[in-house]
């Protein structure tokens, strides 16, 4: 039986698809071909195809939005189940927001915003899902999920849980998610009541400051670096005089030294290379050891 029909009886046929090319599901464009993408629209269905995943004890993989993701070249030997927008309802109810995993953080906050919630304004221009978000702990510019969530509906190992947030052992772009293997279903953020003009004012402040200082123009995972404690990376990169360093069409951005970005036809195995070029040189100059915040997903050549 192919790895696809496992599925057949669990999900429509549309949500079933075959060497599905990764680099379309990515922001840096890169990545290989995962054997079997799944896209669930329903709680019910994403809980069957978890539960199938395990029994059959398949390698699987979750991508929300891919923004902070570095898929190898040879992509995915297995299953990757991708939590995207057809499983990203959201509600409000008085000062909490619910959302799907697959929601948006930007449309997540908007909603926060038309409903005159403060809180998310910081989420508004990471372009992850809600899930990706929680499972990364993502912030910005002082905020952070950690802050704002109050529970996360889980699948771990074949059972359903409610986890508070004190159970999801957040830190810095870490959660417990990471090492227990759990998938984020929903989630319950809970936001203070504000002003609904000031809540779009500072969303359209931040994003002007991204705008100004992000190279958004380019295919990228955003800082690709987490932040040393007591730097930051993008200085430590400049200062190893790594600022437009490239390796075939992957660059250390020029306007963002913490970004790598593909100028255009970059190959997964060049952001590597990259990436180990950048750690090297900075450890030699600095001393410092700079850690990926982007998952490497498969081999990747040392
Ligand atoms: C231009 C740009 C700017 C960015 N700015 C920021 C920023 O300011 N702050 C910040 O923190 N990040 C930032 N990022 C990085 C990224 O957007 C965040 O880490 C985001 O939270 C990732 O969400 P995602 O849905 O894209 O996750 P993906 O990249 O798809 O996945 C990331 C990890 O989360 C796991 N995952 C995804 N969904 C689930 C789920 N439902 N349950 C369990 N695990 C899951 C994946 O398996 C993977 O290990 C930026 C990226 C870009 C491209």
């Amino acid at each position: 039986m192919s790895l696809s029909a496992l599925f057949r009886d669990l999900l429509p046929r549309e949500a079933i698809q075959e060497n599905v090319p990764l680099c379309s599901y990515t922001t840096m464009r890169v990545g290989g071909p995962a054997d079997v993408m799944l896209s669930p629209s329903t709680e019910e269905e994403l809980t069957a195809v978890l539960d199938c995943i395990r029994q059959e004890n398949i390698p699987w993989l979750i991508i929300g939005n891919g923004s902070n993701l570095l898929v190898s070249d040879e992509g995915f030997r297995g299953v990757v189940l991708r939590i995207g927008k057809n499983y990203g309802k959201i509600s409000c109810e008085g000062n909490r927001v619910f959302a799907q995993s697959g929601a948006m953080l930007s449309v997540l906050a908007k909603a926060a915003e038309e409903n005159s919630l403060s809180g998310l304004e910081f989420a508004s221009g990471i372009p992850g899902s809600v899930g990706g978000g929680i499972y990364m702990n993502a912030g910005a510019y002082g905020g952070e999920i950690s802050q704002v969530l109050s529970k996360v509906r889980v699948w771990i190992n074949g059972e359903i849980q409610e986890w508070p947030a004190a159970r999801c052992g957040f830190g810095y772009r870490h959660s417990a998610l990471m090492e227990e293997g759990a998938v984020a279903l929903s989630a319950e953020f809970t936001l203070i009541p504000g002003i609904q003009l000031e809540i779009a004012a500072r969303m359209a402040d931040l994003n002007q400051r991204r705008r100004e200082k992000q190279p958004l123009q380019y295919p990228s995972c955003g800082s690709f670096f987490k932040r040393p404690a007591g730097h930051f990376a993008g200085a430590l990169i400049e200062e190893a005089g790594l600022k437009g360093y490239a390796v075939g069409d992957a660059q250390v951005s020029e306007l963002h030294a913490g970004f790598v970005i593909n100028r255009g036809h970059a190959t997964a195995g060049q952001v590597y290379q990259l990436m180990r070029h950048v750690q090297k040189t900075v450890m030699e100059k600095s001393g410092v050891m700079l850690e990926p915040e982007v998952r490497l997903i498969g081999h990747f050549e040392s």
